[in-house]
This record gives C-alpha cells, structure tokens and sequence, in this order.
C-alpha cells in the first residue's frame, strides 16, 4: 500500500505527500493503511494499537483533509472541526506537534489548538479566542474552558480518543462521560486504545457507531 492509495484528494495529496516525506515517512504502517480510508469515507473506527504503530498519523492526516475541503477561509470565528482527548500533557503537546508537522506544506493555515491542566487557564483562553480548526485537550482542562465559554464543542464534526485505557487508568471517566455529552449527536467518533479491558469497550459501544474495527 502507498500514501497515495489511500482515498486524499488531488487537492491535498502533495501537501500531505511532501510532509511525509520531510517525516521519512515512505509507506503507510498497517493501521494507516487501514484507518485512514475508512476514516476519509466518514466512518467511525475503532483502533487497537500500541504506540509505535503510527496511529497518529492515521487518524491526523485525514482530519487535516477533512479541513481543507470543510472550511472556506472566510468562515469566522473558526469553529472546531475536531477534537482530540488524550490522557496527558505529553501526548497533547506530541500529537498536537505532528498535526502542525503534517499540515506545514497546505495551502490554508491549519489552526491546532492545545490545551491541557497544570498550567495557568489565561494562555489558552486567549489562544482559543480566534477559534481552531483541530483542538488537542485533556478532558479536565477542556471542561474548565467550557465552564469559561472560551470554547464550544457543540459542533464538532469529529472526536478522538487517542489512548483510551490511559484515559480510564487516569480517572478521566467521569470527565469523558460529561465531554460526550456536549458533543453533537451526528458527528464522526475515533476511538484508539492498546488495551481493551471490559470499561474500554463499553465507553467505546457508549460512543461508536457501526465502527470498523482494526486490531493490529
Ligand atoms: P505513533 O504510534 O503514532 O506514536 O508513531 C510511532 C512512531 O512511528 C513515530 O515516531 C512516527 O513518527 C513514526 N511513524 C508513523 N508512521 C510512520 C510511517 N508511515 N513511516 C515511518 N515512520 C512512521
């Protein structure tokens, strides 16, 4: 399988192409090959996967083609297109990163947002202000900037959970429960996770709708 199999259109193919070859990137891992077509045709995916396989890729690179042919430039303020919950600070700022890493050859600036707890709320409402096209939190940290009305979720078009069982381990439960609550009912769902104990896969039936399952 190549990069160029896998369902981008003309229009972003290059831009995508160029990053990854910037990456070192040559061919899609196995979970890209398999993710990122269904991910494109707006299915929702449920994703077994180690850290390792390159599952942030797989659900980053068609999110960022999800945005360039969803939004016109002139749309203002932004509102989110996706939103991306991880379990820490570190994961926020690494995924957040390769988002920016993948997106740096587009035509339009891609605006990720990332936002996580244990530092001062000022800096990330003022950074939210102008909206974001992809926003990377941790579920505490987004509820507060909720609660602050800094930001809405209310139409999002597609949701990430990236290391589900990290999520759980950490007691974001709760928080996630509250999170999908505000979330629009019609919207697309990714859910990723290396471990799939009982809690997992109900949070992922709580939220998937006839998803493909990749196990890798
Ligand atoms: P992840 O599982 O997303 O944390 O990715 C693990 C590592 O694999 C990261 O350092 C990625 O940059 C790298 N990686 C992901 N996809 C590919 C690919 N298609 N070719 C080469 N390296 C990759």
């Amino acid at each position: 399988m190549l990069f160029t199999d896998l369902g981008f259109s003309p229009a972003t193919l290059p831009a995508l192409l160029k990053a990854l070859s910037d990456n070192g990137y040559s061919a899609p891992t196995e979970i890209q090959s398999a993710a990122i077509p269904a991910i494109l045709q707006g299915r929702d995916v449920i994703g077994s996967a180690q850290t390792g396989s390159g599952k942030t890729a797989a659900f980053c690179l068609p999110l960022l083609e999800q945005v360039m042919l969803a939004q016109p430039q002139s749309v203002s303020p932004r509102r989110i297109h996706a939103l991306i919950l991880v379990p820490t600070r570190e994961l926020a700022a690494q995924v957040g990163a390769a988002i920016d890493g993948f997106a740096k050859h587009l035509a339009k600036r891609v605006k990720v947002a990332v936002v996580f707890g244990g530092v001062s709320i000022n800096p990330q409402m003022i950074n939210l202000r102008g909206g974001a096209d992809i926003l990377v939190a941790t579920p505490g940290r987004l509820l507060d900037l909720i609660e602050h009305n800094a930001v809405s979720i209310s139409k999002v078009n597609c949701v990430v959970l990236d290391e589900a069982d990290r999520l759980l381990d950490l007691g974001f439960g709760e928080e996630l429960g509250r999170v999908l609550q505000l979330l629009p009912a019609k919207r697309q769902s990714l859910f990723f996770s290396a471990t799939f104990a009982p809690a997992i896969e109900k949070l992922a039936q709580s939220m998937l709708s006839n998803p493909l399952r990749i196990e890798i």
